[in-house]
């Protein structure tokens, strides 16, 4: 992508409604525009993030053999009826009427719809376990929208619906998504901690958040430092042995992790007080076991081994996609932006140009920028080389290549890394290189 001709209305001003330093950022780097309270316009640059995000999300959910479908954002009350939330749900639900006086949701959650449509098709123990999952638009009716992204109305989820035909066929489900989350935040860069949390009032021992730390999370949080090194895509489990995930669930909730609501004084004073963290984090994901709670009230069952209906057992997992895009620069910014992890920038490498007009500067961008087109952003406005450097780290591309005219002539170029500063003169064909391993 050519930067003259790329649609990224950075702005100089800092607007005022933004509280966090994610929002202002997203606003300053042209990622996002509020169109209405808590609901917001994704342009070029943001969707690449989007996107990017939404596919290591996918991949680690394929990984573990849940199959993507796509419900629609608009559901019929009629199916909230039946399990009894369309009442229960509150004014957090933005309720819609047709031409036809039928009532109508802007989804907030999916249960009852795939539920239903689990219902409609599957008829026997032998089809289970299934797992299902979509990404797809949710609303809700937030009181206070703020943050950005980070609590809007309209929010793009990753939810996955579990069916068992057991509990403990239910329990490895859990386990194996438990393991495909820690997998997909390590993928994007971010340390997000399993904490236990709260179930409700359906109860059961089997609810976690995801949490990542920042200073502007909502939840007090507190736990030991041995999650942060802890490398789960060489966690050795074997996804399909319920003992062997059972072990790595064992292994993983062993370490002290807790919110302020389930914090437990007495078995905090247990982790060794070097590795004791303690601060505020955002929820970026939860996984939640509930077992009958829908197939029963939904009236929803297949046939057991023994021929009797059973009620399959159920999960839902979700996660905050595009929450996330504001929790990953929470975690990973300075002061002149927003330092993209690897696999979530809207492009893994930036040129800059640092002098166009000038026959070398131009031949050597031109050359580096045939080798990825697609996946480079080329920074050939007529500016001055100081608001290149600055938008660059503004919009925190991992690599960035500066072509000045003395280098250029040389057939040298200049490589940094965004998140360490580092640079260094390197010959234009490892750069070449660099960028084809890049995209
Ligand atoms: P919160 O406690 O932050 O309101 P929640 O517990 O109501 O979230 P869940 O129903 O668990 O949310 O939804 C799954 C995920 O969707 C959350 O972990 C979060 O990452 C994301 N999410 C929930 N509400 C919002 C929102 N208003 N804006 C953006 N993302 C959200
Ligand atoms: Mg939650």
């Amino acid at each position: 992508m050519r930067l003259s001709r790329f649609f990224l209305p950075t702005l100089k001003e800092i607007p005022a409604e933004a509280q966090i330093v994610s929002h202002r950022l997203m606003l300053r780097a042209g990622l996002v525009r509020q169109t209405a309270s808590g609901i917001y316009a994704w342009l070029p640059a943001g969707l690449r993030v989007l996107r990017n995000i939404s596919e290591v999300v996918r991949q680690e959910q394929d990984a573990i053999g849940a199959q993507e479908v796509l419900m629609p954002t608009l559901q019929p009350a009629e199916l909230w009826r039946r399990s009894g939330r369309y009442d229960a749900y509150g004014p957090e639900m933005l309720r819609i009427r047709d031409r036809h006086e039928r009532d109508l949701l802007y989804g907030p959650t999916n249960e009852e719809m795939i539920t239903d449509l689990f219902g409609q098709s599957v008829k026997s123990y032998r089809e289970l376990p299934q797992v299902l999952y979509h990404i797809q638009w949710k609303f809700r009716d937030e009181v206070r929208p703020r943050f950005g992204v980070m609590r809007g109305r309209e929010f793009l989820m990753k939810d996955a619906y579990s069916f068992d035909i057991d509990h403990a066929s239910a329990v490895a489900s859990y386990h194996r998504m438990m393991l495909a989350y820690l997998r997909t935040f390590q993928r994007l860069g971010v340390k997000a901690i399993p904490m236990v949390a709260d179930t409700g009032p359906i109860g059961g021992e089997l609810s976690h958040e995801f949490i990542i730390l920042a200073p502007t999370g909502e939840s007090g949080v507190f736990y030991d430092g041995a999650f942060e090194t802890h490398d789960w895509l060489a966690e050795p489990v074997d996804v399909d042995d319920p003992a062997s995930l059972q072990a790595f669930f064992a292994r993983t909730t062993a370490f002290y992790a807790a919110t302020d609501e389930k914090h437990d004084e007495a078995a905090w004073s247990t982790v060794a007080p070097e590795r004791r963290r303690e601060g505020r984090g955002i929820e970026v994901g939860h996984i939640f076991h509930f077992g009958t709670k829908y197939t029963g009230s939904m009236g929803v069952s297949v046939s057991g081994p023994d021929g009797q209906p059973v009620f399959p057992q159920m999960g839902s997992y979700g996660i905050g996609v595009s929450r996330l895009v504001g929790a990953i620069i929470e975690a990973s910014h300075d002061e002149a932006g927003i330092i993209w992890p690897d696999g979530v920038a809207p492009f893994p490498a930036a040129i800059l140009n640092l002098k166009p007009g000038d026959a070398a500067c131009d031949a050597l961008c031109e050359r580096l920028y045939a080798a990825a087109p697609g996946r480079l952003l080329l920074d050939d406005r007529a500016e001055r080389a100081g608001v290149k450097f600055n938008d660059a780290d503004l919009l925190g591309h991992p690599w960035q290549f500066v072509v000045g005219p003395r280098g250029a002539a040389a057939g040298r170029v200049e490589l940094k890394r965004r998140a360490t500063g580092e640079r260094s003169e390197i010959d234009a064909s490892d750069a070449l290189s660099k960028i084809a391993a890049l995209a």
